[in-house]
């Protein structure tokens, strides 16, 4: 089943001559398992794209449907009920809270999403997926930024989420830190089958890429395969 689509989704944001169109008229189906990166210049639209497919915010005209069902309908309430159970957030700045362990910042997307048992076992099964083992009770200050990502990651796939969209997930990280996030994402996509959406203007993120979104202006400008060729189907496996 297709994940996500866009169907004609324009998101403006202001009124009148300060109107701005972040996007413009944009259709779009992701299927699972896809590896996606969106790229192009800054203001091209990227973040507000993601937003949108992420039900962080919601499409000024247009419709967006997850796992085949249209979001327009849904109150708030139900819309980050969605979010919860069937998407993971990655951002820039790793959004970790300060006040909790690494441990209790993944506990917490389970607890978020309802769910009452299980919770620290699964939480701690994520820590060696992460290569993070034994560092469960640090809190985020107490971690490098490669770390803290890597917690993010972590609490973005312990729910076992239909999509992960990460926003420019490399931009705070020097360039082997960032490799590094890349390439364990990466290799989630792979083992897990888990379908990631991944904003960048960093080049060597691009070479990661399996399908290559470019935008600008709001539109996209083209939609390919990248470099990295997909998976068999039979080799992906369903979370
Ligand atoms: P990107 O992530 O590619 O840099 P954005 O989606 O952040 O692009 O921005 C697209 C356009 O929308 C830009 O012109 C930006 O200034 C505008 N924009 C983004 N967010 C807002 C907002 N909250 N209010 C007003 N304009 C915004
Ligand atoms: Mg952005």
């Amino acid at each position: 089943m297709t994940i996500c689509e866009l169907r004609n989704v324009t998101k403006s944001y202001g009124e009148g001559a300060t109107r701005v169109d972040a996007i413009k008229n944009v259709s779009l189906a992701i299927e699972p398992g896809e590896f996606t990166v969106f790229s192009g210049p800054s203001g091209s639209g990227k973040t507000t794209l993601l937003n949108q497919v992420g039900c962080l915010d919601r499409p000024t005209d247009g419709e967006l449907l997850i796992e085949g069902k249209p979001t327009s309908a849904l109150n708030a309430h139900a819309l980050s009920q969605l979010r919860a159970h069937k998407i993971g957030f990655i951002f820039q700045s790793f959004n970790l809270v300060p006040v909790l362990t690494a441990l209790e910042n993944v506990e917490l997307a389970l607890q978020l999403a309802g769910q009452t048992s299980g919770v620290r076992e699964q939480a701690l099964a994520m820590f060696p997926k992460v290569s993070l083992t034994g560092l469960e009770g640090r809190r985020p200050n107490q971690l490098s930024g490669g770390q803290q990502q890597r917690v993010a990651i972590a609490r973005a796939l312990v729910k076992v989420p239909v999509m992960v969209i990460a926003d420019e997930p490399t931009a705070n990280l020097d360039s082997d830190n960032g490799e590094q996030i890349l390439a364990l994402m990466e290799q989630l996509n792979a083992d897990l089958g888990t379908t990631f959406l991944i904003s960048t203007h960093d080049p060597r993120v691009m070479a990661h890429a399996r399908r290559r979104i470019v935008m600008k202006d709001g539109q996209i400008v083209s939609d390919e395969a990248g470099a990295r060729q997909a998976a068999a189907p039979e080799a992906r496996q369903s979370p």
